[in-house]
This record gives C-alpha cells, structure tokens and sequence, in this order.
C-alpha cells in the first residue's frame, strides 16, 4: 500500500491511497485501503491518516477514521497512531499480534506528523519545507 497524506501551504489537508491488496486474496476481496475511514480518512478540521497492512484488521477498527477521531480529543498523531494499534493488538491478543502488521501515518492541522506499527518494519517518509527524511516508526509489540 502506498498511503500519502498532506497539508499544503494553506493549510488544506489531503491523502490518497492506493494497494495492489494481499497476495493469493481471494478474488472479489476489498481491503482497507479503497475504503474511507479504514485506509484512509481526512478531516480539514483535525487531520489526515492512512493505512498499510493486513485490511482486515484495519476495517474492523475504522484504523484511519478512529486516528482522526483520537486527534479531535486532543492526542498528537504519534499518540493516535498508538491507539489504533493497541486497539489491533487488544482485539488479537499479543501472540497474533506478534504475527500481523499494521501501520499508521497521521499529519494534524498544525503540520505534526506520526506513527506507529504493531510490530517491527514500518518505515515511512516525510517531506517538509526543510526537505525529506524518512523514518522507522514505533511498534508496540
Ligand atoms: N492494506 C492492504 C490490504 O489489506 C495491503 C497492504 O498494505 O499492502 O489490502
């Protein structure tokens, strides 16, 4: 999955989001990524998020959309992220979690970016007015 999100120099937020889904899928399945509030999910009042990993467990917690939501209360993207997350690892326990990837990316309104994966591998990249630099996000197991 490729999930891009940004705020421009007026201070509009956008995202996209694009998968070539998981491989041998079955035929006919949709995964996160076309679906908004799970792959991707932009609010101009709050902030954008976007998703990679196992679909299945990024819709059945509306990954981005609950990101969105976590921010309007108050916590950074990073913090965001995290909730998600934990929510995924809740839901499966930690021996499952061990085993499944999740990732997350959130921008707010003022321009602050996070992240954060069930486990070990999520890289993402950032570009600003100082240039790019690319990053390994948290995980939480
Ligand atoms: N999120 C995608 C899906 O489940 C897979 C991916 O991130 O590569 O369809």
């Amino acid at each position: 999955t490729i999930g891009m999100i940004a705020l421009d120099h007026n201070g509009n937020l956008s995202g996209a989001c694009s998968t070539s889904g998981m491989a041998f899928k079955m035929n006919g399945r949709v995964g996160d990524s076309p679906i908004i509030g799970a792959g991707l999910y932009v609010d101009n009042e709050v902030g954008a998020a976007t998703a990679t990993g196992l679909g299945e467990e990024i819709v059945r917690i509306c990954g981005s959309h609950t990101i969105i939501e976590m921010m309007r209360a108050g916590f950074s993207p990073e913090e965001a992220c995290k909730k998600a997350v934990e929510r995924i690892v809740k839901r499966n326990g930690l021996e499952k979690a061990r085993n499944l990837q999740a990732g997350f990316i959130a921008i707010n309104k003022q321009g602050e970016v996070g992240a954060y994966s069930v486990i070990k591998g999520f890289n993402y990249a950032v570009h600003t007015s100082e240039g790019p630099y690319t990053k390994d996000s948290k995980f939480l197991v």
